[in-house]
């Protein structure tokens, strides 16, 4: 079995990006917005702010209370637009149900949208042209594309329909020729479909939802899920057991999640080329 550490991918794709960087004379900045005090939500927002500071790209975290309206969102949103100072806009997710979530989205000019959530950019990648590409997708695309996990004519199963991983996994998957099954809360027999995949890529959100006997012996195991219960963290696939028949399988944590940290980097400087 092959441990699949987004570390180790991630530390690759680093030195990318500083190369890109030493071609980029400008000062990129990063511009968060969030809303409410939502604990994980701070979690995920510092860490992306480390990583912006160690590649030295400006960071702002605008914070507005629960009860915020949608036009104070729209106007601040309008206002980064058209500073040319701020490269990338990220709106961090959830936000509260009051809120119109799809029209505040789609305010960021597609250009600033590092996450790649408004319709311009999602309908580009499922156009095949060239887009802003959710960070944790297409943190997975570059895992296994780094650990050699063949796709072309590959049978994988994704389990979960989320716009932030599982959609967008579908247009990047079928562009690499892999077959491609998408499963949901209404999927009947997932264990079936499982049993038929070379890759299972699981986005759900529920602690070994996954078991060893719902795996193909020498399968490839993305686990996307953070699951956190009495301060630790769980993924979706019970690891300590699917681990001996999966060939390649990722940790939680360890895994996809310190890849989305770097996609993000890598977004920032996609928005930047496109703003050029
Ligand atoms: P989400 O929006 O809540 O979507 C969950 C998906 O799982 C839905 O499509 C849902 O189906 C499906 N689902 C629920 N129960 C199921 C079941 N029993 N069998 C099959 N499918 C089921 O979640 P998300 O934002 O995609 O996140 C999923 C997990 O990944 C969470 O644990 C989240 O914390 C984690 N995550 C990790 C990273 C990272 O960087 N590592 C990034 C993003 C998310 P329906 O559509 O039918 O409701």
């Amino acid at each position: 079995m092959i441990l699949m550490s987004g570390k180790d991918c991630s530390n690759y794709i680093k030195e990318e990006i500083k190369k890109e960087l030493n071609n980029i004379n400008n000062k990129l900045k990063l511009v968060v917005i969030r809303v409410g005090e939502d604990a994980a939500s701070k979690v995920y927002i510092n860490s992306k702010k480390k990583a912006c500071e160690s590649f030295n790209i400006d960071f702002e975290e605008i914070v507005y209370p629960d009860n915020i309206t949608d036009d104070i969102l729209i106007n601040k949103i309008n206002e980064l637009n058209n500073d040319t100072k701020v490269t990338g806009i990220l709106l961090q997710l959830p936000i509260p149900n009051h809120l119109n979530k799809d029209k505040i989205i789609n305010t960021i000019d597609y250009k600033k949208d590092v996450d790649g959530l408004t319709t311009i950019n999602i309908g580009k990648l499922n156009n095949n042209e060239k887009s802003i590409i959710p960070c944790t997708a297409l943190g997975i695309i570059n895992m296994l594309k780094y650990y050699e996990v063949n796709l072309e004519g590959s049978n994988v199963v994704i389990v979960g329909r989320s716009n932030l991983v599982g959609k967008p996994l579908i247009p990047l998957l079928l562009k690499n020729n892999a077959t491609v099954t998408v499963c949901h809360s209404k999927t009947k027999d997932l264990k079936s479909h499982l049993l038929n995949a070379d890759i299972i890529i699981c986005a759900v959100g529920k602690k070994h939802l996954i078991t060893k006997d719902m795996v193909n012996s020498g399968a490839v195991i993305i686990d996307v899920g953070i699951n956190r219960i009495d301060g630790k963290l769980y993924g979706d696939v019970d690891f300590d057991n699917v681990k001996d028949i999966a060939s390649k399988i990722t940790p939680v944590p360890g895994g996809v999640g310190v890849m989305t940290v770097t996609s993000l980097i890598s977004n920032i400087i996609e928005c930047y080329k496109l703003q050029m």
